[in-house]
C-alpha cells in the first residue's frame, strides 16, 4: 500500500522526505507535497525524515486526515500530472529568491525566509 502525505505538511513543506525517497515519487502540489500512489515502493524511508509526522501508510492514516488519501491520488489520474518535488537543498536555495516557487509558497503562509547561521553572525 502506498504512503500518503497529510495536513501537517501544509505551510511546513521542507522537502526532507524528497531526499530520503529512493524512487523520487514526491510531487509538488499547490499547498503540500504528494506521493504518487503507483510509484511509491512502500519502503517507509520518508516517514522518520518528516519533522511534523505528516506521512502515513495508507491504511494507517488517522481518521481526521482520511481525505488526504484521495488528495494524494487524484492528481495522478489526470494528465498532465504534477511536477516532481525538488530536493531539500534546491528548495532551501529557492526560498530566498524573490518570485521563486519556494519564496511564493512561504509568502502565502506569512513565513519569512530562513536566515542561514553564517548570515546571522
Ligand atoms: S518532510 Fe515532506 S511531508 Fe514532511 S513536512 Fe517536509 S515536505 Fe512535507
Ligand atoms: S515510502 Fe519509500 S517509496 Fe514511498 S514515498 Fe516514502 S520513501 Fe518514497
Amino acid at each position: 500500500m502506498p504512503y500518503v502525505v497529510t495536513e501537517p505538511c501544509i505551510s511546513v513543506e521542507e522537502h526532507a522526505c524528497v531526499d530520503a525517497c529512493p524512487v523520487e515519487c514526491f510531487y509538488q502540489a499547490e499547498d503540500q507535497l504528494l506521493i504518487h500512489p503507483e510509484e511509491c515502493i512502500d519502503c517507509g524511508a520518508c516517514v522518520t525524515e518528516c519533522p511534523v509526522n505528516a506521512i502515513f501508510e495508507v491504511s494507517n492514516v488517522p481518521e481526521k486526515w482520511k481525505t488526504y488519501i484521495a488528495k494524494n491520488m487524484a492528481p495522478f489520474l489526470a494528465t498532465p500530472s504534477l511536477p516532481k518535488a525538488i530536493s531539500q537543498d534546491k528548495w532551501e536555495a529557492q526560498r530566498r529568491v524573490t518570485g521563486s516557487p519556494a519564496s511564493r509558497y512561504y509568502g502565502k503562509y506569512g513565513k519569512a525566509p530562513r536566515v542561514a547561521p553564517k548570515e546571522r553572525d
